[in-house]
């Protein structure tokens, strides 16, 4: 439990009947261990009204609140030092009806737990990115998305989310209900409140028959314009730069009987680790790497184009997924479709030293880059889901989504990382494109530069998120340093001084993670003002709520409009003299 006083002292004014399930000294940490931080607490609620009962105890005791799926983001997105919320005691099915395909659940179920009940009722989702261990609402606060032209991101099934707001209210939206904030919450990067339900339209269950072989680069593009993308419903491609081909992966929907993936001798273990200790070698010698792609890949997809080709047939909640492999850096940006010969021909001539053709302001001197390079498309034009405003993908037509994958052999980093990232995302910006949320874009993408990259579109996103999180009980470091958010989601320790927590959690520091076998990781350590137990109540300053208790109602259908200013409206604070003031809270001055 938090050594703050002020906690105890405001959950002393809940109804004990809802549990406040929470503990300290938790360590957090991404998927690829690439960011490590530790919240002041870690709290996983079992109900809506616990889920209530933290917002309001966090906005009380001026707590910032990140919340967390399965910690799959790349970057730092999840990383806190105030508290984190996460739903995995908060993930069943609510409802299926097998008529409709309409399907209910509590938003911290993983995509690997809710397609293994959707097969119990012959349903199935849609389309998958290349893992399922993600939850629902981390896949679409994010905007995550697989490979297929038929299909846009995976949110584009939402049909409708509750979402526990600032104040403490749950609220519904949908295409016809809060429709803005439907919007919003469809790529919400955890910064507009909590998701706390999800409806979405599933399928019919599906198997998959696909195929996947070595074919050479310039096959791929030549039929970039032809039937490559569209051939087959789910599509996509592995390049292999040095090597100048690439992996071509297809699959079509199915009723033929499940045929398993034949098992190579090298496909399995035995590749996995002579893989990662190339990988580990090439850290030291970098220039091996050419040699590393022609030998690893030549092993398991034959040393020729259509030398080995392998088939299966699946059901799609297996057939779509991959092996991840390992810890890795990845760098995706959505173009539009149509420039993907120009990306990946420029970005080759980047890589083999050939300048000219780049056009790249970088040099490629002394740069050896990891493979493959993931190549997949989408089509969120073909959708009738409202647009979320921060949708990355193209208006216009299908978008291309290139991956430039960096593992880290050990978690140690590759030396090239900089400059090849550099590098790339120059280039992306170049042809117009912008970064996936999740993902490790670091060197050239600023706040403003992302704003410019939405325009109106991010404007609106703001404006919702100013107007249900006015204090910005729920923008973390990652936001401030990447929105252009106004000085409203930034009332804090500069107004309000050193004297209490107001929400405070900036990013102070990030440093080698110290614990053996940690590798490169980062530390991510923010303000931790709590640490130090002073009892805010005695001091000048000290905020003392006395506002009331969240509503029992679990939802709400009424406009978030009307809903946002709520229970936070008013508080009463008190000056060192015992004078007590009251005042809304997003304009609330000491005195
Ligand atoms: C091995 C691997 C493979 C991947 N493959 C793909 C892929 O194929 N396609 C693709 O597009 N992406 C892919 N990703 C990225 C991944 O899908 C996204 O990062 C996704 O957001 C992770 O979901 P999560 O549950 O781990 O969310 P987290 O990473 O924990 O959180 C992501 C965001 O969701 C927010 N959030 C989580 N739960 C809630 C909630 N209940 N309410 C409000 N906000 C919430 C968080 O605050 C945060 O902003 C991959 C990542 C990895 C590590």
């Amino acid at each position: 439990m938090s050594n703050d006083p002020a906690v105890a002292r405001e959950l002393s004014r809940l109804d004990p009947a809802v549990p406040f399930r929470a503990t300290s000294q938790h360590l957090h940490f991404t998927w690829a261990k690439t960011f490590y931080s530790r919240p002041e607490l870690y709290i996983q609620p079992q109900s809506i009204e616990e889920i209530q009962k933290a917002v309001t105890v966090a906005r009380r005791c001026r707590r910032r609140l990140v919340t967390v799926g399965s910690g799959h983001s790349p970057s730092d997105l999840t990383c806190t030092s105030a508290w984190l919320i996460n739903l995995d005691n908060f993930n069943r099915v609510l409802d299926v009806s097998q008529e409709t395909g309409l399907v209910t659940v509590q938003a911290g179920i993983r995509l690997r737990d809710l397609s293994r009940e959707l097969q119990k009722h012959g349903l199935s989702l849609p389309n998958l990115g290349s893992i399922d261990s993600q939850s629902i609402a981390g896949v679409i606060a994010t905007g995550t998305h697989g490979s297929s032209s038929r299909h846009g991101l995976l949110s584009e099934c939402i049909r409708g989310l509750s979402v526990t707001l600032a104040n403490g209210q749950t609220v519904r939206c949908s295409a016809t209900n809060n429709p803005e904030l439907f919007r919003a919450a469809l790529v919400s990067l955890g910064a507009l409140g909590i998701v706390t339900e999800v409806t979405l339209q599933t399928v019919p269950a599906f198997r998959i028959n696909w195929e996947q072989s070595l074919h050479p680069l310039s096959e791929l593009l030549d039929r970039w314009e032809g039937d490559l993308w569209t051939s087959h419903e789910f599509v996509r491609a592995w390049w292999l730069p040095y090597m100048d081909r690439a992996i071509i992966w297809h699959a079509s929907k199915t009723d033929l009987p499940v045929q398993p993936p034949p098992k190579s001798w090298y496909g399995g273990w035995l590749g996995f680790h002579v893989y990662h200790n190339l990988l580990a070698l090439s850290n030291w010698f970098p220039r091996f790497l050419p040699w590393v792609e022609w030998f690893v890949f030549g092993m398991q997809y034959g040393f020729k184009p259509g030398a080995v080709v392998t088939k299966a047939v699946e059901p799609a909640r297996e057939g779509l997924l991959m092996d991840c492999l390992y810890s890795q850096f990845v760098n995706e940006w959505a173009i539009p479709l149509e420039k993907g010969p120009e990306a990946i021909t420029r970005l080759s001539a980047w890589i083999h030293g050939d300048e000219k053709t780049a056009r790249i302001p970088f040099s490629p001197k002394g740069v050896w880059v990891h493979c493959p390079v993931e190549v997949r498309v989408s089509d969120t034009t073909l959708s009738s889901t409202p647009r979320p405003y921060l949708d990355p993908t193209s208006r216009e037509g299908p978008t291309l989504y290139l991956n430039a994958t960096l593992y880290r052999p050990y978690l140690r980093d590759p030396p090239c990382r900089e400059r090849y990232y550099e590098a790339f995302e120059w280039l992306m910006r170049d042809l117009g494109g912008r970064p996936h949320w999740a993902k490790n874009f670091t060197t050239l993408a600023s706040a403003q530069d992302l704003r410019d990259m939405y325009g109106d579109d991010m404007d609106q996103w703001l404006k919702v998120r100013r107007e249900v999180d006015p204090d910005g009980l729920f923008v973390g470091e990652w936001h401030r340093r990447n929105l252009l958010l106004t000085s409203g989601d930034e009332t804090e320790s500069a107004e309000l001084g050193d004297s209490h927590l107001s929400l405070g959690e900036r990013q102070e520091t990030v440093r080698k993670f110290g614990r053996r076998g940690a590798g490169d990781g980062l530390e991510w350590i923010g303000d931790r003002r709590w640490e130090r137990a002073s009892p805010v109540s005695l001091h000048k300053g000290t905020i003392i709520t006395d506002s009331p208790s969240p509503p029992m109602t679990s939802t709400s259908e009424e406009s978030f409009d009307l809903l946002a200013p709520g229970e936070a409206s008013f508080f009463y604070y008190k000056d060192g003299l015992g004078v007590i003031y009251a005042d809304s809270i997003s304009t609330c001055a000491l005195h």
